[in-house]
């Protein structure tokens, strides 16, 4: 059993005396390998362990033909070494993991429901189970179930076994890597489980504290249970709690009524904007008349705190409205300034290169379809010139 790593000896071990016994690079990332090590590579659906071999950041664990391979955030040299283990993330793992083989043995032999896939993410987890259409209510029976199991306290432990005798055993799993040799390591839940696992668990379901089932999506078929355990949970609620609280300053509601604050807000949110395009509409139109009465041939017109979308609107109702017209229009909004350049159907203008050349006058850009260009300006300091340019353009083009 010596040969066995560190991690899989005693998975509570956090520190290590060792040695590095061979260093190298792969891809560009340093790494070492260590004579024994107390770091889990990745594996088994269980993340890489992070840690430190001296004050060097271990930030990847990876078998590599046999070997494990520590990536280091800079090179070391071979040597002896104290590795120290990232206990916080390895014990977050060791509570998901171990909670998904309780989770799945629940599931399996009082629900009947297979897993067929296991995936600890940063934040949740999931299993996908082999059955369709989960009701509500036995999901929360096998919470429940699982829950009792945890609060049992049953002995988690692992053991090496040969062929023959895995032979022999009633085992869950026995899906084991192409080209396996040897002793097969069973995990087992005293009572409720026995299972081939490479991976650390706690030493007893306690450990786990308490799993919450989040939410079942079909897929493929079956369904993808996602869950947190045991200290996941209280960080959960904990931002839970936080965004509520948030939530209750903000609207002004207790908890139970903020969903149905948020909603007719949004509702009152949509109303609004849909009074206030209609009113932009209707002040485009009455704009659009009176620069229409104007005497000028091309005209001009500035807005506060109107964007382009606006000029564009007001700039095609003047070309439907006064066809023998161009336009100007510029507008401000919050630090930005915005540009169109219109020129109704009856005036031999070029509206593009025209709006090209007020576009670079007020050192801006933009586009444009039709009778209409417009744009963003860096600045409406030479607004002056871009009229008068304008006007050249269309006087000139008016008397081609
Ligand atoms: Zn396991």
């Amino acid at each position: 059993m010596s040969d066995l790593p560190a991690y899989e000896r005693d998975p509570y071990l956090k520190e290590l005396a060792t040695e590095i016994v061979e260093t190298g690079t792969e891809g560009g990332r340093p790494f070492a390998v260590l004579a024994d090590t107390i770091m889990y590579p990745e594996g088994g659906g269980q993340p890489a362990d992070h840690g430190w071999l001296g004050e060097v950041a271990v930030v990847d664990v990876q078998r590599r033909g046999g070997v494990t391979r520590h990536y280091l955030q800079r090179p070391l040299a071979v040597g002896p070494v104290t590795a120290r283990l990232d206990w916080a993330r390895r014990f977050d793992h060791m509570q998901q993991h171990t909670g998904q083989h309780l989770l799945t043995a629940v599931a399996a032999d009082r629900f009947g429901w297979p897993t067929t896939a296991f995936h600890l993410g940063e934040e949740v987890c999931d299993i996908e189970l082999g059955a369709a259409a989960l009701d509500p209510a036995r999901l929360e029976a096998l919470e429940e179930v699982v829950a009792v199991e945890i609060r049992a306290a049953r002995p988690v432990f692992a053991q090496r076994v040969t062929a023959d005798e895995l032979a022999a055993l009633e085992v869950r799993t026995r899906g084991l890597p192409a080209g396996h040799e040897g002793d097969v390591r069973l995990v087992e839940i005293a009572g409720v489980d026995r299972n081939t696992c490479g991976g650390t668990h706690v030493r007893s379901t306690a450990e786990i504290e308490t799993i919450k089932l989040l939410a079942a999506e079909p897929m493929r078929g079956g369904t993808r249970l996602a869950f947190v355990a045991g200290g996941r949970v209280r960080a959960r609620l904990g931002a839970h709690e936080a965004r509520n609280a948030r939530l209750r300053a903000t609207l002004g509601a207790p908890d139970e009524e903020l969903a149905a604050v948020a909603e007719a807000k949004l509702g009152q949110l949509q109303a609004a904007e849909r009074r206030a395009r209609g009113l932009e509409e209707e002040l485009a139109e009455a704009i659009a008349a009176a620069l229409a009465a104007s005497p000028e041939r091309v005209v001009s017109a500035h807005f506060e705190s109107k964007n382009v979308a606006f000029l564009q609107a007001l700039a095609r109702r003047l070309g439907e409205t006064a066809p023998g017209k161009a336009a100007l229009l510029t507008a401000s909004e919050d630090d930005r300034a915005f540009f169109a350049v219109a020129a109704g159907a009856e005036l031999p203008v070029d509206v593009a290169a025209a709006g090209r050349e007020v576009a670079a006058l007020l050192g801006g850009r933009g586009g444009g379809a039709g009778r209409v260009f417009q744009g963003k300006a860096g600045s409406l300091e030479a607004r002056p010139a871009a009229l008068a340019r304008l006007r050249e353009l269309v006087d000139g083009g008016g008397r081609g």
